[in-house]
């Protein structure tokens, strides 16, 4: 009888955040590839862009001017998917037709002046600048009375959707608790009420223990791959801590996340040598003025990106139909972006 192995024999594994399953096939990480690999094209933006609407100085649709912003800059979006102005209501035709009015608010950050910065070229200081900028919008949206979640996140690259790459990120706050962040609270609430400690309070402590998916970590962050991924270099932050929220964290702990957000994304880059695209997003605590003891505060990164700069992994037929699927091992993927260079390629 052969013995099952996590390296070598398909199986499904449990995402004990959300309760979903992915399956993963790591025989076939070694068939060979056939498929075209590409070089990257190098991005070369200028510093500033007349053209972009993100820019200092320049014009946006909605008419307005940006200002001259030294650092950081946030504004309402001028095409945003929720506004403050809907009104209540619904609708509700029998169990099977059922609608419900949706208010929120929805912002861009701007994380610097300069055009042709991503956060892996920002200094520590700059990204810094980022978090305390969510802290405050944090804090502001979470006193709108009908505001009860509040999701921060970026989407960088046009293979991720992202329209413009001036360095940005967005806030979609809403009325209801949207579907990832509502399916993470209940698996938290049940583990904290069984354990009397955070999820992820345990989930950390054992991956350190065995540390063959940790990425890399300073006092108050790890970065890992998640022993549930389903992107091949899809990543966690956790913080050490069991914070609710962004705004537990002091300006010693805000540094330490912009400096592992900074080593994250430049291992990404580092990878395949190009500006990897990825979506990225805070989960957090609602904002429904309930007390949430089991939520604790994580960043979850997912890249496309599989095995080029231009070979990206599909979320296509089986995965759309059954369940997700990767290859090549959570693990495999975390010894691979570990034994990069941790000085970003462009600055080698
Ligand atoms: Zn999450």
């Amino acid at each position: 009888m052969i013995e099952f192995s996590l390296p070598d024999h398909p199986h499904r594994r449990f995402n004990a955040l959300t309760g979903d399953w992915i399956l993963v096939s790591p025989h076939r990480a070694k068939r060979p590839w056939q498929g075209q690999v590409e070089k990257a094209q190098q991005d070369t933006r200028p510093p500033y862009d007349p053209e972009c609407y993100l820019c200092p100085g320049n014009k946006r649709s909605s008419g307005d001017f940006n200002p001259d912003y030294p650092a950081t800059y946030s504004f309402v979006n001028d095409f945003s998917a929720l506004m403050e102005t809907t009104p209540d209501g619904g609708y509700n035709d029998g169990e099977l037709f059922i609608a419900e009015s949706e208010r929120g608010i929805c912002k861009v950050i701007c994380f610097s002046p300069r055009h042709d910065l991503t956060v892996p070229q920002m200094e520590v200081e700059q990204i810094k600048g980022v978090i305390d900028l969510w802290k405050k919008e944090f804090e502001d949206l979470s006193k709108v009375d009908f505001i009860n979640y509040i999701q921060i996140f970026e989407n960088k690259g046009a293979m991720n959707g992202c329209s413009n790459p001036h360095p940005h990120g967005q806030i979609w706050s809403s009325m209801s608790i949207p579907v990832e962040p509502s399916k993470e609270n209940v698996r938290q609430q049940a583990y904290f009420e069984k354990h009397g400690k955070t999820l992820l309070t345990d989930y950390l402590e054992k991956e350190l223990q065995k540390g063959d998916r940790i990425l890399c970590q300073n006092d108050h962050f790890v970065a890992l791959i998640p022993f549930w991924a389903t992107w091949p270099f899809e990543a966690m932050i956790i913080s050490k801590k069991a914070a609710q929220n962004i705004l537990a964290f002091n300006d010693e702990e805000s540094l330490a996340l912009a400096d592992i957000y900074k080593k994250l994304t430049v291992m990404y880059d580092n990878l395949f040598e190009v500006s990897f695209p990825y979506s990225a997003g805070i989960h957090q605590a609602p904002t429904d003025g309930k007390d949430y003891p089991w939520w604790h505060f994580h960043m979850h990164f997912y890249p496309p990106l599989l095995r080029s700069a231009t070979i990206r992994k599909f979320m296509v037929g089986y995965e759309q139909l059954a369940t997700p699927q990767r290859d090549v091992t959570p693990e495999t993927s975390a010894q691979l972006l570990r034994s990069l260079p941790t000085v970003h390629y462009k600055q080698q």
